[in-house]
């Protein structure tokens, strides 16, 4: 196979043929009917479809790739080998960010005879076991986005690396990605992805099939794909960095064993996007064995990541002198223009303690701000009268109490 040819049909045709994979002959089908495109030359409803810029289409490349230097198979080998030897069978596998799928930020236990292997000199090539999100040091310390220039200009939080290792012929099941920009550096083998834009039909196809999963419990519920659109398909090989823009229904099978590297951002618009997709959200916790614990995982992020926005964390901004209507474009006031909008299913996801939580973070800010103006609706606060805003915010901003 000539270099450079990863993104064309054929180089994907070509191994899928080669994989034993039950799922390769359904996406076989995809590229047959072709109801999938090559990244290589989409055309530009195709990549109009994925967003706004070219930020928001998938990108393929090796300066795509988090690390500077990927380790060679041997050191790579070795930094496995050590972090296995390093831990008992326990490993801490990080909640990713505020919703990520197939993360938990409980640990995952691995039988012994799994963790024999892993330490053996064949080690990550000898396992059957699928090892998600797991933090390696001595990976994440070779993690310089600064340095690659994988910053975004209105960046919010990023997610710290993680590695997770796949055996040969895994399928990463089809889902969306998370309200993040998700970088994905393969340190090792090379898997086939496919990846469609979250546009509303996708999503709402996605939402459908989450919901027939929950109640059936039957994988064919997941046998959508012909129905996406403007779907595209690549190989990524070891030594490439992948973006993957955030709400991407996405779905990936492995050629070989492989060692994933996933960096996360979530930017200011993806943040705000995420509180709008809210049902897309619910409908996948359902599927998931620990669901309820997403859930409230992320109502937690959600309640910090406004505690932040609302201490003025990513503006400069003198929160003393805010008036209601506020003129200056700011964080802040995006959240105070969405909030009225998505309060009640963010409030409907949420325990009472993270409600509580919530809560106070919105009083407190709006208590020490002097204005006069509700700085959410505009309507009059009555300053000399205790408790007036609090009552103002729990009527008309929180729960109608
Ligand atoms: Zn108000």
């Amino acid at each position: 196979m000539v270099a450079g040819d990863q993104n064309t049909l054929v180089a994907v045709r070509t191994r899928l043929l080669m994989s034993k994979s039950p799922v390769a002959k359904s996406l076989l089908d995809l590229i047959e009917n072709k109801e999938i495109g090559p990244l290589k030359s989409f055309s530009s409803v195709v990549r109009d479809s994925y967003g706004p810029t070219e930020l928001y289409f998938p990108k393929l490349n090796r300066s795509m790739a988090i690390l500077t230097t990927v380790p060679s198979q041997e050191d790579l080998h070795d930094i496995i080998r050590r972090k296995f030897e390093s831990h008992d069978n326990k490993l801490g596998s990080s909640s990713a960010s505020l919703s990520d799928p197939g993360a938990t930020s409980s640990q995952f236990l691995i039988s012994e005879g799994a963790l024999a292997s892993l330490r053996h000199s064949s080690g990550y090539l000898a396992t059957d076991i699928v090892l998600p999100n797991m933090i390696v040091e001595e990976i994440q310390e070779k993690c310089t986005p600064e340095k690659r220039g994988l910053r975004h200009a209105n960046e919010l939080f990023t997610v710290p690396t993680t590695v997770s290792i796949l055996p040969q012929d895994a399928t990463l099941g089809l889902q969306h990605n998370t309200e993040a920009f998700t970088y994905s550096t393969l340190l090792s083998g090379s898997m086939v992805w496919m990846i469609w834009p979250p546009t509303e039909h996708n999503l709402a196809t996605l939402r459908n099939a989450y919901d027939a999963f929950a109640k059936t419990h039957d994988q064919d519920s997941f046998k959508i794909l012909e129905k996406f659109e403007y779907g595209v398909t690549f190989v990524q090989k070891a030594g490439d960095g992948l973006r993957i823009p955030p709400f991407t229904p996405m779905l990936a099978l492995t050629m070989e064993p492989c060692v994933l590297a996933k960096y996360q951002v979530i930017t200011k618009d993806s943040f705000f996007a995420c509180l709008e997709k809210l049902p897309l959200y619910m409908s996948y916790w359902a599927t998931e064995p620990l669901g309820a614990q997403m859930k409230a995982e992320f109502g937690r992020g959600i309640v910090s990541a406004i505690a932040e926005i609302l201490t003025g964390a990513f503006d400069r901004i003198d929160l003393n002198t805010m008036r209601n209507p506020i003129k200056e474009k700011s964080n802040i006031l995006t959240l105070l223009r969405t909030w009225d909008n998505v309060k009640m299913g963010l409030i409907g996801i949420m325990d009472p303690e993270t409600k509580k939580r919530l809560k106070h973070v919105w009083v407190t800010f709006l208590t020490r701000t002097t204005t006069q103006r509700c700085l959410i609706c505009g309507g009059a606060v009555r300053r000399d009268r205790p408790g007036h805003e609090e009552g103002h915010f729990s009527r008309f901003h929180f729960e109608n109490e």
